[in-house]
Formats: C-alpha cells, structure tokens, sequence
C-alpha cells in the first residue's frame, strides 16, 4: 500500500476507534480506567485472566483499556500486528532489546543513538554479558553479517540526522533480528517493518502525543514478539498509565495532521536556515545537500519536523540559543511548539560520548505555528548572536552551557 494510502485510511480509523459498548448509552471517547485492579470472577475464570497476556481488567501493570485502545491505534499505524504501550520511549527500547538478548548475544548498533540508548547499549548490555558493537551509521548495513543476532538502528538519528539504510541492513543480515527506532521519522514518514524490520521502537512522548504532556513508549511488530515484550515489561515493571494513554489516545487522533504540517514547517525552515549566511550546514534529510538525500527521497515519504544546523563556533551556537523567543529551549520534541537546544551542552549529563556532538549544533523541533514565524524568530536570533552586545549579556560564568535569556527587544 502507498504510504499516502496508509495515512488516509488510518486518520479514519483513529479518528473512530472501539469503544466498549455499555448498556444506556456507549461512550464516543474510552472512559479513564483510573484503577489498579479489577474485581475478579471466581476461579478458574481469574486464573484465566491471570495468566493471560496483556489482560485488560486484572492488573493496571499487566494493562488496561486505555492502554489496548491506544496499542490498537499504534499497531495499526505501523501496520503490524501488535503493540506494546509503556511508560517512556526508553521503557520501549528496553523491554525490545532486553526481552531478546542474553550472554553472549551479538548485538550490532550504531555509534549515533538518543544518548541514553546509547548507554544502554555501550554499558548496561555488555555488563551482562551481551556482546555489543558500535558502528559508524551510515555503514551500519556494512558491517552487520550472518553473525550478527540483533541490529539496533535509529533513523534518522538524533541529533545529528543521519540516516539508516534500513533495506540494505536487512539485506546484509536476513536472519538477524532487526530492531528499528523510529521516533524521528514516525509511521507517517518511514515505515520499518515494512523495510523488513521485526520490532519497531518509538517515544510516545514525541510526535504520537505531540502535545509535550506525556511520556510513553511504544514496542510494535509480530504478535509473539511483543507478547515477549509484555513478559519482560510486566517483570521490570515500567507501566504506561491510564491517564497517560487516554491522552495519548487523544493525540494520536490528530496524528497525521500534525504530521503533514511537521512536514510542511521542516522543510520551509529548512531551506530559509540553509539560506542564512550564518548558517556553516543545515542537517535535514529533505535538502538536496542531505550526503543521504537520495536515501531520504527512497526510505522517507517526507522529511518531518526535526533538523539540526551548525553555526561557526559554540559560543555562536549559545549565543543563538540565548536569543530566541518563540523557539523555547527545552529538551525533548516532537510537540506543537518549536523547540531548540544545544545538546551538546546537555549530552554529557545524559551518558552521550563527547565526540558523539558536535558543539557548534544546535537542534530545533519545528512546530505547527506559522511558518512565517518560526523562520522570522531563528533568522532574528542568527543576526542577534553577531551583535557584540548579545555576547556581552551572557553570563559570564555560566562557561556556556544553559545561558540565562538576556533581556533584548
Ligand atoms: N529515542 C529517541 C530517538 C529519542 O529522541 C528519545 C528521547 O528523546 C527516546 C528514544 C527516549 O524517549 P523517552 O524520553 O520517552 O524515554
């Protein structure tokens, strides 16, 4: 199915999700299962329940209704069969890979990966005895072989906006399992288990909220593997709860409008930001001067809402980050609002390496707000940061990490 296809069917469908029918009236919207526990049948019916996968009216660890709703929209997002809701992105990456290794496992990652991903997998897989190697990304597909067990691949990365090429991965390594985080690119922009990925990863807390008032974690692909998923979840423990999923439920229903306009909003910043003679690169796969573009235009139908660009020096790169207004600088992405940050005043105290960032890179999360403005507030912030006063109204002691906003008109 084209993938234009997919997202037309799937707005509809999220937009009418199954509700349990109730007697006097079924509600449009799932109630907020807002319980821990369920009152049980007698046994062997509550045995039943008990040992069942992901039941929805046991235990709020083991799942709920506002969790299955919202799995059912995921799963059907990315085309697979089933999904796991958790409590964080890095629940998810988690609970994918450690519900499929072991000692003496052969895990082959990259060396670009969300910092904490790459903490787990450079110093918390290895302590136990998997074996994991890091590699160049944009190699990744060279490097994986018919030794290889697990590959764990995120495209594009963050925050340096390289691409895996995810068909020539599962090529070089056809029986390994391929584990593919998609948190940048969404279902809307990339679809990996239709590349041959087995388990697709994704922050919740990003684009399929989209709002920046939740955090979850999202495991999809085939039913057995994510029943393993769940087993290793329930053990360990990192529930997404049922107000969280409500909301998520909620976001998603808007999902592949928000999309469209992350779409639109990226590129046009994109392209002013490459335009900008303070502007040294613009990272964002949709430009023709991508070193990946060509990969982009094949394994992306858009380019989506993030980006990253440098500028001549860190302490240009602050002094930017310092001179914005409506672009806010937070962590995290993939909500309505434009964000920036310099993550490489910040991936240190995240597990990050320090030749991961470059430190003259500064982030930006495009948001829906009018393009017009977006661009209006960066280029504004560039032409403020060659002005000698802004650097003057920095905190000098603050050695250029997180500088207080000086008060400029
Ligand atoms: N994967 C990527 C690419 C991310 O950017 C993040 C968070 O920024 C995560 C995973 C982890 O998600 P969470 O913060 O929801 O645990």
């Amino acid at each position: 199915m084209a993938i234009e296809d997919a997202s037309r069917l799937s707005i509809t469908r999220l937009l009418h999700p199954a509700v349990e029918e109730r007697p006097g009236g079924t509600p449009v919207t799932t109630p907020i299962y807002q319980t821990s526990t369920y009152d049980l049948p007698r046994t062997p019916e509550a045995a039943r329940i008990a040992a069942a996968v992901a039941p929805t009216g046991y235990y709020t660890r083991y799942g709920s209704p506002n969790n299955a709703e919202a799995e059912a929209m995921l799963a059907d997002l990315d085309g697979a069969e089933r999904a796991l809701l958790l409590g964080s992105g890095m629940a998810a990456v988690s609970a994918a890979l450690i519900s499929n290794v072991r000692a003496g496992v052969r895990v082959v990652a990259q060396t670009n990966h969300y910092a904490a991903a790459l903490t787990l997998l450079r110093d918390v897989l290895p302590s136990f005895g998997v074996e994991v190697r890091l590699v160049p990304q944009e190699s990744l597909h060279e490097a994986v072989d018919a030794d290889t067990d697990v590959v764990y691949a995120e495209t594009p990365s963050n925050p340096a906006m390289v691409l895996t090429d995810l068909a020539a991965v599962r090529a070089a390594a056809p029986d390994a399992l391929l584990v593919v985080d998609n948190t940048f690119a969404t279902p809307y922009n990339t679809r990996p288990l239709d590349l041959g990925a087995d388990l697709v990863v994704q922050s919740a807390t990003k684009y399929l909220n989209g709002h920046s008032d939740v955090t979850a974690g999202v495991v999809t692909g085939r039913a057995e593997l994510i029943d393993r998923a769940w087993e290793t979840a329930r053990v360990l423990g990192p529930t997404c709860h049922p107000f969280e999923a409500w909301l998520l439920a909620r976001g998603l229903r808007t999902f592949p409008l928000r999309m469209a306009r992350h779409n639109d909003n990226g590129r046009a910043v994109a392209e002013a930001l490459a335009a900008h003679p303070r502007v040294v690169a613009v990272h964002y796969p949709g430009l023709s001067s991508h070193p990946q573009h060509a990969l982009a235009r094949r394994q992306m139908s858009g380019f989506g809402g993030m980006l990253s660009f440098t500028v001549e020096s860190e302490r240009f790169a602050t002094r930017v980050l310092a001179s914005t207004r409506l672009a806010r600088n937070a962590v995290s992405l993939g909500g309505m609002e434009t964000l920036i940050t310099h993550p490489a005043s910040l991936i240190f105290s995240h597990g990050g390496t320090a030749d991961s960032v470059d430190a003259s890179l500064l982030r930006v999360s495009v948001g829906l707000e009018e393009p017009a403005d977006i661009i209006a507030d960066l280029t504004r912030a560039l032409d403020l940061a060659a002005d000698p006063a802004v650097d003057a109204a920095l905190d000098p002691a603050s050695d250029g990490a997180l500088y207080p906003v000086p008060d400029l008109a």
